[in-house]
């Protein structure tokens, strides 16, 4: 029988309560969560999951103004100071998107610390600390600190320094954000162990749709509310489709800003690895969102990969840190016109199809004719109206001009109808591997 171990019932919290500067950040939640389950919050940047999370992990609940978080049946707001400060050090394992290592203490200090609370001896602390890495397979880094490790590396402490105190629930706050692939499966499996093999309750937040594949339920939230949860069943690709077709309906916006990354990053950088790519992908929706400014942007294209930046040559970087920005402005562009075709589908916007055919000509070097230039506004504004698709655009690009086409070369007509793509948004770059 389904136990909760986690109940929040009409959970309201505010930021700033009164100021101008007020946040509703999490709007009348009920949720419960049973032993053993494994949980995802997901939403996008922003919606309120560290908000939850941090509630449940007893941090910053001063600014729950009304509701319940009940553990174990228990209330946390009714808990004492030396109450609460027990439920954070031993009843849940809080695992960091930024780590949160301490510099100054070795990787083994590091683990060993959250139990220096409660009066275990030294050598104890040290054995059980030693113990844990192992188990994380990083014997060999106990001795260092954690400026000596990569992120990889450091996520796993922050894992192991997580389970210190054997706590039965763990919560895990967007751990995949700073990893490659590889180290984000390796988080991945080792989260799904500790709630298959060790029974423990584990509580995944994930602004990324593929990294839900183990949770069994998921919460996704909007604007600090629950807005749908979902149960996946049945095989991975299942529960993945169902997930996008719900991505799509829930969060239009965000899925279009993350196709609109996937194609670029594809476009930009044809020939990468795909950790490169989707380092990339990452950055680019940082970008999107006013996360990364212009200029850190572009310094963490030429910043070392194992630095976590994408390792380009200071050249590259910049022109692709340029382009970035000329269609994020290319993209203003097209909010307002879609905007404007909204109210009326006739408007002509003669100056922004003249600007954007203008963009992608800057794809082909040759010549071109009048008639050529009128003929591509005029895809341009059909494809723009949704007339016309993708292919069929295509299509009319690489056409010979005496069947009305503008005969361009396949490999010019391939690369003006991607960089289109790239800003509309609307479709599946056709480069994924
Ligand atoms: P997420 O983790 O989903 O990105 P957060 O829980 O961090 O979202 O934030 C939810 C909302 O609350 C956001 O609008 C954010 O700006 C706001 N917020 C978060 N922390 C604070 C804070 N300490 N003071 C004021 N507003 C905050
Ligand atoms: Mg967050």
């Amino acid at each position: 029988m389904a136990i909760p171990i986690i109940q929040l019932e009409n959970l309201n919290l505010y930021y700033d309560k009164g100021k101008p500067s007020e946040v509703w950040a999490l709007k009348n939640i009920n949720i419960e969560i049973n032993k053993g389950e494994y949980v995802a919050f997901f939403g996008p940047s922003g919606c309120g999951k560290t908000t939850l999370l941090y509630t449940i992990s007893g941090i910053d609940i001063s600014k729950v103004t009304d509701g319940k978080i009940l553990i174990n049946g228990r209330d946390l707001r009714q808990f004492s100071q030396k109450e609460l400060a027990i439920f954070r050090q031993m009843g849940i394992g809080i695992i960091f998107q930024q780590f949160n290592l301490i510099p100054s203490l070795s990787v083994l200090d590091n683990v060993a610390l959250p139990m220096a609370f409660l009066g275990v001896s030294l050598d104890r602390r040290k054995e059980e600390a030693a113990n844990l890495l192992a188990r994380l397979n990083l014997t060999p880094y106990a001795g260092r600190y954690p400026s000596e490790l990569s992120g990889g590396q450091q996520q796993r402490v922050g894992i192991a320094r997580a389970l210190a105190n054997n706590p039965p629930i763990i919560v895990a706050d967007e751990p995949l954000g700073n990893l490659d692939s590889e180290n984000a499966n390796k988080v991945l499996e080792f989260l799904k162990e500790l709630n298959e093999k060790d029974g423990r309750t584990v509580i995944m937040v994930t602004h990324e749709a593929w990294s839900l594949r183990d949770a069994k339920r998921i919460f996704y939230i909007k604007d600090g509310e629950i807005v749908k949860i979902e149960e996946p069943k049945g095989k991975t690709e299942t529960a993945k489709s169902i997930t996008s077709h719900v991505m799509e309906e829930l969060y239009p916006d965000i899925t279009s800003k993350e196709l609109i990354a996937k194609s670029l990053s594809h476009l930009f950088l044809r020939g990468y690895s795909n950790d490169e790519i989707k380092r990339f992908e990452f950055f680019l929706v940082q970008r999107f969102n006013d996360k990364l400014d212009k200029d850190t942007f572009r310094a963490v294209l030429d910043r070392p990969y194992k630095h976590g930046g994408l390792g380009l040559w200071k050249q590259k970087a910049a022109k692709i840190a340029e382009m970035t920005e000329e269609l994020i402005e290319r993209r203003k562009d097209i909010d307002r016109i879609h905007k404007e075709l909204e109210l009326n589908l006739e408007v002509p916007l003669y100056e922004e199809i003249r600007k954007l055919s203008g963009w992608l000509l800057e794809e082909f070097s040759g010549k071109i004719t009048d008639i050529q230039k009128i003929k591509l506004e005029e895809i341009v504004s059909e494809r723009l109206r949704k007339i016309i698709s993708s292919e069929d655009f295509l299509k009319v690009l690489r056409l010979p001009k005496n069947e009305f086409g503008l005969g361009l070369s396949l490999r010019v007509s391939q690369r003006m109808s991607d960089k289109l793509d790239s800003i509309l948004g609307d479709s599946e770059p056709a480069l994924m591997q």
